[in-house]
């Protein structure tokens, strides 16, 4: 893998139930067509060796196993709801196989809920074989770094909550979004690739619905757009990829994009 790419990975694409939804007989939780399988949110970003897991939902565990991950060096959270961090307790194998702590980088608040969450990894004198995470603390608009790739987090709303969405060169992921301020939209600005969630048709009062997301691809103006956090409602895959504007996508699980990095990797705003 060249550092002059990066590589992303939907790891999973379905909003908080999944795809199918437990029970359901509708032809989307009923199709054949496995684009329409869709594990919790998360996405896998590579660079140069090091890999990255936007969240941890509760499917982190099939997901780690379907795309063959034998290392992870980092967890960013976008927000504390459970479909996005609950699956916390299987970085075990990674603290075993690596020997070391787990970085997770977060929120200060969503560093609180992990903390609660997650109460024996906290503990004076874990159980010898607790999950072992070390929690980093980050706030929009202040880079960082992991293993050398520089990483901005922006501000994005979620309904009244605040959260966050990340931003690697070219590359932007966004999820459970309903608004974003002038501020993260000037962090995201000549951003090529972009990842953003659209829930279903109707609107929602914490996620874009379709519309609201292609209008928000038609602001930012990246080369190719992919949608994820997709509820059932959404419809079939087969359905709704073709009718979408042209550079538009459904992300689907095991989706895997390459990303060409040049000098712009260091350079967030243009
Ligand atoms: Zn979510
Ligand atoms: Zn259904
Ligand atoms: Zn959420």
């Amino acid at each position: 893998m060249s550092p002059s790419s990066l590589k992303a990975v939907f790891l999973g694409t379905g909003t908080s139930q999944g795809v199918p939804v437990i029970g359901c007989d509708c032809p989307v939780c009923r199709s054949a067509d496995p684009r329409d399988y869709r594990l919790r949110t998360s996405l896998l970003v590579e660079w140069a060796g090091t890999k990255i897991a936007i969240d941890a939902g509760p499917d982190f565990r099939q997901q780690m196993l379907r795309e063959g991950v034998h290392e992870l060096h980092a967890v960013l959270l976008t927000h504390e709801h459970n479909d996005h961090i609950i699956g916390l307790d299987d970085v075990r194998p990674f603290n075993f196989r690596q020997q070391k702590n787990m970085p997770i980088y977060g929120l200060p608040r969503v560093l609180d809920d992990v903390r609660a969450r997650f109460a024996y990894v906290f503990e004076a004198n874990p159980y010898p074989g607790a999950p072992r995470m070390k929690l980093f603390p980050i706030q929009a608009l202040v880079p960082f770094s992991v293993n050398e790739l520089p990483i901005l987090p922006f501000s994005i709303w979620h309904g009244g909550m605040d959260i966050l969405g990340f931003r690697f060169g070219p590359f932007t992921y966004i999820t459970d979004m309903k608004t974003i301020s002038g501020e993260s939209m000037k962090a995201i600005k000549g951003t090529e690739i972009l990842v953003v969630n659209a829930l279903h048709h109707t609107p929602h009062y914490s996620h874009l619905n379709l519309e609201e997301a292609i209008q928000f691809v038609e602001e930012v103006r990246p080369r190719e757009a992919y949608f994820t956090h997709i509820s059932h409602h959404m419809g079939r895959y087969s359905d709704i990829a073709r009718q979408l504007p042209s550079g538009m996508f459904l992300a689907y699980d095991g989706l895997h994009l390459e990303i060409p990095i040049s000098s712009n990797l260091f350079t967030f705003a243009k």
